[in-house]
């Protein structure tokens, strides 16, 4: 059976201060150090209700910030674990979602997708921990190839061609329609997207198109903002501000706060935590496909 991760629909707007250590600070002076009464069980704050992203196996009513991911609106639960990058092995590269490679174990993968120069390649450098698993692109388009890397024997990290490119020709944005939609909708060992979206530019509609695309399809995604160590971005604007903007933007088109995360391939910011996500997902997949 297939089961992707749930669509994720209504993205509030991003405010990092509600992760605050005041938050911690506020639960953590609530608990008694002498014994009482525990306290009638309150509802849960709209924030929990509204704004993060809970996980398969947690009902919204246990969820406490300390499950939180930092920089992030992740709640962490019961499937977390086995996050460690303990081996990478370059498997194909298919010029044709056919031609991807058809695992007889049926293990799962993830697909990493999003415009050129995101900041793709470095992210999964930094993912494994190799500095050249997906070679640094300098010419934006110029391979079009989906690149399957094996990770700790036991699932995939597939490398999709960026999209978007400013300087490509007309053709090479239109393989990208046919390409790599269709390995989505062929992909019965995908669990989840990860759609990086540079925070250090204002949003792109592109990136909204694409997002759409993946929701209409009941494709699963995390939102994964690339650069975050960027603090200024071009045009005197801040990161913080493009990425509320990307979040107001398509809080319109979703139900539901889809998974998002922060990240920095210069820093390392969220690495560790989205692999922790990630092995959230993909224990719950492993468990339910049969
Ligand atoms: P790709 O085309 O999506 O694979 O993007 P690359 O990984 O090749 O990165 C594009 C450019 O952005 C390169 O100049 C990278 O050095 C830079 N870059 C990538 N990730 C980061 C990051 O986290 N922070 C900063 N400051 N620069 C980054």
């Amino acid at each position: 059976m297939l089961l992707r991760v749930r669509p994720f629909p209504s993205f509030p707007p991003l405010s990092t201060s509600r992760f605050s250590a005041s938050t911690h600070a506020t639960t953590a002076a609530s608990s008694p150090t002498t014994p009482t009464p525990p306290p009638p069980p309150q509802p849960a704050p709209p924030l929990v209700e509204t704004a993060l992203y809970i996980p398969p196996g947690v009902a919204q009513d246990e969820v406490s910030m300390d499950m939180v991911l930092p920089g992030s609106n992740i709640v962490i639960g019961p499937y977390a674990g086995d996050a460690k990058v303990k081996s990478v092995e370059f498997v194909k590269s298919s010029a044709k979602a056919k031609d991807c490679p058809r695992d007889p174990l049926g293990r799962p993968e993830f697909a990493v997708l999003g415009r050129s120069n995101v900041g793709k390649s470095s992210l999964i450098n930094s993912l494994v921990r190799k500095k050249e698993v997906a070679l640094t692109s300098k010419k934006p388009g110029k391979t079009q190839l989906i690149n399957h890397f094996l990770i700790n024997k036991s699932w995939y990290l597939v490398d999709l061609p960026g999209y978007g490119f400013a300087h490509a020709p007309r053709s090479a944005k239109t393989d990208w329609s046919a390409f790599t939609k269709g390995y989505f909708l062929n992909r019965d060992s995908l669990v989840s997207a990860l759609l990086l979206v540079d925070s250090s530019v204002p949003p792109q509609q592109i990136d909204l198109d694409c997002a759409n695309w993946l929701g209409r399809n009941n494709i699963g995604f995390t939102f994964v903002f690339t650069k975050c160590d960027k603090v200024r971005a071009s045009k005197g604007k801040r990161s913080d501000d493009n990425l509320k903007k990307f979040q107001d933007l398509i809080s319109d088109h979703y139900q539901e706060p889809p998974p998002w995360i922060m990240t920095s391939s210069v820093t390392g910011l969220g690495r560790d935590d989205l692999l922790l996500h990630m092995s959230q997902l993909r224990n719950y997949w492993d468990q339910e496909v049969v």
